[in-house]
């Protein structure tokens, strides 16, 4: 049995080494479609930012050392507006002003900009300033944000909304990210049937295939649907012989020591490398982790929150790797717990809980749930408590790690 981060290191590892360069190559995408794709150019400013010296209030464009007796009357010689570059005539001198909107360029001679708020218009061309300015105010240099030829986004970044911004204002009208590895889904298991089906009173509907084609797509991986296979050495055979065509296989159930467990028995059939079969995790101990070739093999325990803890903790990082994103491990946070959480002697036990803000901190609490089965638990809860493997508990109002669940 190996510990959780010993397995998160093998599979990292592997996807490192197992990998063709070219493994997972670059397409362009449209803007409209990058959204929390990885990124794989270096996004560089093609210009100043701001290009001009620019307005970021609406008032007007002043010399500051002409505000030292408040109020001060101005002679309003033009405008500047948004879009339009300030004419040379637009040139603010002793105890003249210029009246500016936000996103224009401030005029020569002025240096400060002065909020319409703080003013009060006399006349078509004089205006009365109520506050004083010091220079720079109101306004945003010239390569304040960034300068030309600076480099604005890395490759390898998860792209996020801002960035989309960012994309936008350097010109990026199509992006180049990684292409999505293909990752085949196969759940086991004479007692499933499909969710448009009605099961009888010996079986369940397939739940895993489903949150396991939501936990691909949300880590930026292409799922593909292989069905439902039954716990029979034949079509166990043929329908993994289709999953190890794709860049990662997971199969959910028949990993456990019951005697229809046959999973391992058929990767060994195809000469899968099996690089551990058991983790001190709680739950999803009998978790398997293999290759065979370039393509990555997971046997997933079939309980179904096992299954859905198991991808974050190991299928999640693979992806990532893969996609040659540079943030890869999972997203750990720590909220203060409220009652204590028991440890497990052998394993680190992964918690549903409920973790929300109150009183300026972030709480935590376990939520009442029945066991790795207990979906409609899972769906109570909004976390997961990590309570490392250990003697005794975690108390009230220690720190405890979580991971959030949406
Ligand atoms: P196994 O790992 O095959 O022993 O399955 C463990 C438990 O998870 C059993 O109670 C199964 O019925 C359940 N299970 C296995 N696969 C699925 C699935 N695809 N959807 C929902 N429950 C499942
Ligand atoms: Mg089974």
């Amino acid at each position: 049995m190996i510990t959780i981060e010993r397995g998160i290191e093998m599979v990292l590892a592997l996807a490192s080494s197992n990998a063709r360069p070219d493994r997972m190559p670059v397409e362009s995408v449209p803007l409209t479609e990058c959204m929390h794709r990885i990124l794989r150019e270096d996004i560089v400013a093609d210009s100043d930012s701001p290009r001009f010296d620019k307005a970021i209030r609406d008032g007007f464009a002043v010399r500051s050392e002409d505000l030292s007796v408040i109020p001060a009357e101005l002679r309003i010689i033009g405008e500047s507006r948004a879009g339009q570059s300030a004419g040379d005539d637009a040139r603010v001198t002793a105890s003249t002003c210029c009246e500016i909107m936000t996103g224009a360029a401030l005029p020569a001679g002025a240096n400060a900009v002065v909020m319409v708020e703080h003013t009060e218009r006399l006349a078509p061309t004089r205006v009365r300033i109520l506050r004083s300015s010091h220079e720079g105010e109101g306004l945003l240099r010239q390569g304040a944000e960034a300068r030309e030829g600076d480099c604005l986004l890395k490759s390898g970044k998860r792209i996020q909304l801002a960035d989309i911004g960012t994309l936008a204002s350097v010109g990026k009208a199509q992006v180049a990210v990684s292409r999505r590895p293909q990752v085949a889904i196969l759940a086991t298991g004479d007692e499933l049937v499909e969710v448009r089906e009605t099961p009888d009173a010996s079986r369940i509907r397939n739940s895993n295939s489903y949150t396991l084609y939501a936990q691909v797509r949300d880590a930026g991986a292409e799922p593909m649907m292989l069905g439902i296979a039954s716990d029979t050495l034949p079509d166990l055979r043929e329908k993994i012989r289709r999953g190890l065509e794709s860049d990662i296989l997971l199969v959910s159930g028949g990993v456990s020591m019951g005697k229809y467990d046959h999973v391992e028995e058929i990767f060994a059939e195809f000469g899968v490398t099996v690089l551990f079969d058991q983790v001190a995790m709680k739950p999803g101990k009998p978790t398997v982790f293999g290759h065979r070739g370039e393509t990555f093999v997971f046997g997933l325990p079939g309980n179904p929150v096992s299954t859905m803890v198991a991808f974050d903790v190991f299928v999640r990082p693979l992806i990532l790797r893969l996609l040659k994103a540079e943030d890869v491990h999972p997203r750990i946070l720590e909220a203060k717990l409220e009652a204590p959480a028991k440890r497990d002697a052998a394993r680190t036990a992964v918690v549903p809980a409920v973790v929300r803000f109150e009183s300026g901190c972030y709480k935590i609490r376990t939520a009442p749930w029945k066991g790795s089965s207990d979906l409609a638990g899972l769906s109570r809860a909004n976390s997961l408590i990590v309570v490392p493997q250990g003697e005794g508990a975690i108390e009230a109002g220690d720190w405890a790690q979580f991971l959030p669940l949406d």
